[in-house]
């Protein structure tokens, strides 16, 4: 037996909250859950059994799932009292125990204070961190109630506390302690006022990747589906909430922060979209040609003046003002016969109404004129500019860190030895990236070891958003970044079923209580571009708050010019050449080799074919889905 399948893990519940008012803290709620449920969602996998030590509510608590023990001790003697009672209560070589007011726990708790227990022989293993005090200076933090402990120590606590010992960590002379370094001290949070309470309770955390993962039907990290992968990674992230104001300009290809409201009406008056002649519809004959006077002309930019009263008509430009009196303009290549003084118009050559352009047809002072959310483009350059509207609140760029792992990479200009290869996923991630709006973090290439891979995702991790790195994440001899990533957070997948791309690590990790969302691309360049395209840049877009809607490309559908090679569940991506045929429908034909490692696929072509999870070979003449790389905007 491995010494995680002796081990009872115990959520210590038994505390009399007085911080709290005297309220029973591990039932206090946290996003719809109780406290201590939090613990044992993030303690139970991860121990043989799981006891909670409570003194009140028992019968709460034991509807979380696992037995209740009150301490034997009497009159809330502290947490040594709950741990004395489970020690004597399991009957398992170990105990761990943690807080029920640390719902962020780390997920490799018991597995790296087990690992310094049986390295150091020791009796007892307990977490630290490292913290930085007021002054800027490092210092050790012991959290001796995320302990891990031999089960035959309980005469030796029971000692202590019938000595009237109440301190956590108070009886440790003697033992072998082995302390456990861990990096994110965030996870050792403890919550212990109301105000704690509320601001952890913000919806900005709610979607957690344990919820999302809980949520997630036939979840194997191992082996998901593409629509699986995608759920999981759409429903973690949360969007950026910081904007800025930015001129008209810059903010094209930027994501709009608040709705836009019309603060005038566009256009701002009736006006003819014509040049031609105003008249009154009422003048005109359904039966014999019309005559009228004409009373004026009327130029675009000024200011009305002319009233056109029945029998006659104005002459006017593209956009001014109808005068007083008409609501019809009859364009200047549509009249009989016209000198300076009256013109003539056939039966029938406009309906009454024709050709004017109405208040705010184009948009409406205080209606609705763009949704928070848009990704402005030249379009709404245009409209906002329509509007007089010089400036405008956008979301924060997301701050992307990218890196590159191998030690085959060279860079340009550097040479190119035996065996190795430029890199060029710095490059096309670079494009990518930069298409979709991010600040970019270009950390260059970085050696295929654990050293400089841990250091890399530290430095990403504290300085960005996401993190996004390329190779390293199959199951090679030298592909450490897996490990590493797990050490640094929480992953959600490996593998997705799908081509190329197929290795794909997603999640957060976190490094000196800075979070991050992580990418760990597959290594070949074609893969990189495919997972990006697919997973990468709609999760970027979700952060920027990008409506969806505006920006999932359409799909197209085309002829198979010739037979398509595929197995059934999984989904390939092949690289395509849309072209139209003969009669003028859309066709696609495969760019030649479709390697994960030949980037010429991806040069050649115009179109991404996508074959889902339960399509087969594909034959000549079948119809395919198709997504083109290039569009208007
Ligand atoms: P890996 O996932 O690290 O096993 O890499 C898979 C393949 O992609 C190997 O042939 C690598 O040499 C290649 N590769 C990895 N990273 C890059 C890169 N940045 N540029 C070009 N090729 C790469
Ligand atoms: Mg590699």
């Amino acid at each position: 037996m491995t010494i995680l399948e002796q081990t009872t893990g115990l959520i210590l519940a038994g505390g009399q909250g007085s911080r709290m008012g005297g309220i029973d803290k591990g039932l206090l709620p946290l996003r719809g859950l109780a406290l201590a449920a939090h613990a044992m969602r993030r303690l139970s996998p991860q121990v043989a059994r799981v006891l909670i030590s409570a003194n009140r509510n028992l019968e709460r608590y034991a509807a979380l799932g696992a037995p209740v023990a009150p301490d034997e001790l009497g009159g809330f003697a502290g947490p040594l009292a709950g741990l004395e009672t489970a020690l004597r209560r399991c009957d398992s070589a170990y105990l761990v125990c943690v807080p029920c007011d640390s719902p962020f726990l780390p997920a490799d708790l018991v597995e790296r204070l087990v690992g310094a227990l049986q390295a150091e022989q020791a009796d007892l293993a307990v977490a630290v961190t490292f913290e930085v005090d007021a002054q800027g200076q490092t210092y050790r933090q012991r959290h001796p109630v995320f302990c891990l402990l031999k089960t035959s120590l309980l005469p030796r606590l029971s000692a202590y506390l019938r000595q009237g010992g109440r301190r956590m960590d108070g009886w440790y002379d003697g033992l072998v302690v082995a302390e456990v370094p861990f990096d994110d001290g965030a996870a050792f949070r403890n919550i212990n006022t109301p105000q704690q309470l509320q601001r952890f309770d913000a919806p900005a955390d709610v979607n957690s990747l344990a919820d999302v993962i809980d949520a997630t039907p036939g979840y194997d990290p191992e082996a998901l589906s593409v629509a699986q992968a995608r759920r999981i990674i759409d429903q973690c992230i949360t969007p950026l909430e910081a904007s800025e104001k930015v001129a008209l300009r810059a903010a094209l290809g930027r994501v709009l922060a608040a709705d836009i409201v019309s603060p005038i009406s566009v256009p701002a008056h009736d006006n003819s979209a014509m040049d031609g002649y105003a008249l009154r519809g009422a003048d005109l004959r359904a039966d014999a040609i019309t005559t009228l006077r004409v009373a004026g002309t009327v130029y675009a930019g000024r200011a009305a003046g002319l009233a056109v009263g029945p029998g006659h008509c104005a002459r006017i430009m593209t956009g001014a003002l109808m005068p007083d009196g008409c609501d019809s303009v009859v364009p200047q290549e549509s009249v009989a016969s016209a000198d300076e003084h009256s013109i003539s118009l056939a039966p029938g050559t406009i309906a009454p109404g024709a050709n004017r352009r109405l208040i705010g047809e184009d948009l409406m002072r205080g209606g609705l004129a763009l949704k928070k959310g848009k990704l402005l483009r030249p379009a709404d350059l245009g409209l906002l500019a329509s509007l007089g509207i010089g400036e405008v609140a956008v979301r924060r760029r997301p701050r992307v860190a990218f890196f590159s792992t191998g030690d085959e990479l060279r860079s340009i200009g550097e040479t190119l030895d035996g065996g190795c290869v430029y890199d060029s996923n710095r490059y096309t991630l670079y494009g990518m990236l930069s298409r979709l709006g991010c600040d970019l973090l270009d950390m260059g290439t970085v050696r295929d070891d654990p050293a400089s891979l841990e250091a890399a995702l530290r430095g990403a991790c504290e300085n960005a958003d996401v993190v996004i790195t390329s190779g390293g994440v199959s199951a090679g001899a030298a592909d450490h970044t897996r490990p590493i990533m797990a050490a640094l957070g929480e992953v959600a997948f490996w593998r997705v079923a799908m081509r190329p791309g197929r290795p794909l690590a997603f999640g957060q990790i976190a490094s000196q209580g800075r979070g991050a969302y992580l990418f760990g691309l597959p290594g070949n360049p074609v893969a990189v571009m495919v997972s990006f395209y697919f997973f990468a840049r709609p999760a970027l877009l979700r952060l920027m708050g990008a409506d969806p809607a505006l920006t999932t490309p359409p799909l197209m559908r085309a002829r198979a010019q010739a037979p398509i090679r595929k197995k059934p569940g999984r989904t390939e991506y092949q690289r395509g050449i849309l072209s139209q045929d003969a009669d003028g429908r859309q066709q696609v034909r495969l760019t030649g080799a479709q390697g994960s490692g030949i980037l010429r696929s991806m040069a050649d072509a115009n179109c991404m074919v996508l074959l889902h999870d339960t399509q087969g070979d594909i034959a000549a003449g079948d119809m395919v889905e198709v997504l083109l790389f290039e569009g208007l905007l």
